[in-house]
């Protein structure tokens, strides 16, 4: 079988499937591994999410994450930091209850703050204006290269092939089913594809004729200079209203904020003049960040589908063919999970969580309506 894409969804598809012991497994990636999404990835992993299977797929993925060394060999630096997550807005203070009520109910440690206690975690917050927060204590952050070098190593020592700088041109197939892929060095038939291309998902499958409706969209990391004014430990911050989110990266701070202005596009220069925009939510969120300086920034691209849910699911009219990709901005924390639960689709096992938010036909019914936030 072909994996098309070696980020880190198409990698733990392969890791996944080379451990229960498929054989002939391929994986092609047009670049090198990671170096599309999940290489500019923040690594946020969180349990905060508004919906069950979310939520399950994170417990899974967290707890894969925290024995990865055991898995792989490789060591993931996962840091359960926390998730600190502020509500300004009445909308926003709603959701975070719900929220922490669902996560409760299935088992994560997740708590509602007040403003008072939100200083315990972060003294230098602003709190008039802010109603509560929600902190969710086993959240926090990992390496995501390390995470996608490691699934590939152990992949590659369980005999399965993994092939950088090869892109796949082409879908092949005969009657309704797929037949393989097309490379500049030839042809590879499989009886199963599994489209792992993240952002870049949508080119691909139009050449063959489908509608997969992922787009690109960028977003910047900005990251600062050592910067002492807040403690040493603190845990992600973001503020559910804008999207803006801050935490620690060694010495220094890195921070973001979701652009609701910025159009699909795959150009991933950084955006400097939206820093002001940042810089202003910074200042307004925790005043102390006001006096960091920024050393550098990155921007990567967001795998977007309309309802900021993923695609894991077979494709009608192409048997064999499943597409997992489009995790909208948190396909790395839920990279372990995904590719367990698509290696059992296709070992024809029964993967235990009902799949319907994931489904591709989802989009062309009325069902695409419960969304996620679009945080990372
Ligand atoms: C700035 C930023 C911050 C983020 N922060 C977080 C975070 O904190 N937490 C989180 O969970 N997620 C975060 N994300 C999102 C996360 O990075 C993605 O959801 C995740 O990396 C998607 O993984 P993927 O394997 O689907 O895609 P990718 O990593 O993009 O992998 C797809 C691969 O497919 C390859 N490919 C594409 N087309 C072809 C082809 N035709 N042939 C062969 N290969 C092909 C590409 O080269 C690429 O390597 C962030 C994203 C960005 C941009």
């Amino acid at each position: 079988m072909v994996i098309v894409g070696g980020g880190c969804i198409g990698a733990s598809v392969a890791f996944h499937l080379a451990r229960a012991g498929l054989k002939d497994i391929v994986l092609l990636e047009a670049g090198r591994l990671g170096s599309g999404s999940t290489g500019r990835s923040a690594g946020g992993v969180r349990h905060q999410f508004a919906t069950e299977l979310n939520v399950h797929l994170s417990l899974e993925s967290i707890a894969f994450l925290e024995r990865f060394e055991q898995e792989t060999g490789a060591a993931a630096d996962l840091r359960l930091t926390g998730y600190l997550m502020l509500a300004h807005s009445p909308a926003a203070w709603r959701a975070l209850q719900e929220s922490v009520a669902l996560q409760k109910s299935l088992g994560v440690p997740a708590h509602l703050l007040t403003p008072q206690e939100c200083l315990e975690f972060v003294p230098q917050l602003r709190t008039d204006g802010l109603l509560g927060a929600s902190l969710g204590e086993r959240d926090g952050h990992a390496v995501p290269e390390n995470v996608v070098q490691g699934l590939a190593g152990a992949t590659r020592r369980l005999g399965a092939t993994i092939l950088e700088g090869t892109p796949v041109t082409a879908m092949t197939r005969r009657g309704d089913a797929v037949t393989g892929v097309q490379t500049p060095a030839g042809p590879i038939a499989a009886p199963i594809v599994v489209l792992a291309t993240g952002a870049f998902t949508r080119p691909l499958a139009q050449a063959a004729g489908l509608a997969i409706p992922i787009d690109p969209v960028r977003r910047c990391v900005y990251v600062t200079q050592p910067f002492a004014g807040v403690p040493e430990r603190i845990p992600m911050v973001v503020d559910f209203d804008t999207g803006f989110y801050f935490r620690r990266e060694g010495a220094g701070i890195i921070m973001g904020m979701r652009n609701p202005e910025e159009p699909p596009g795959i150009g991933t220069a950084v955006d400097w003049a939206f820093f002001e925009q940042v810089s202003r939510r910074a200042a307004w969120v925790c005043p102390a960040l006001a006096e960091a300086a920024i050393l550098r920034g990155w921007a990567g691209l967001h795998e977007d589908t309309p309802d900021h849910n993923g695609i894991l699911s077979w494709v009608a009219g192409w048997e064999g063919l499943l597409v997992a990709a489009g995790f909208s901005g948190h396909g790395f924390m839920h990279s372990p999970a995904i590719g367990r639960v698509a290696a059992d689709l296709v070992l024809g096992r029964d993967c235990g969580l009902d799949l319907a938010p994931l489904s591709l036909d989802r989009f062309a019914s009325l069902r695409a309506t419960a969304g996620e936030a679009a945080f990372i």
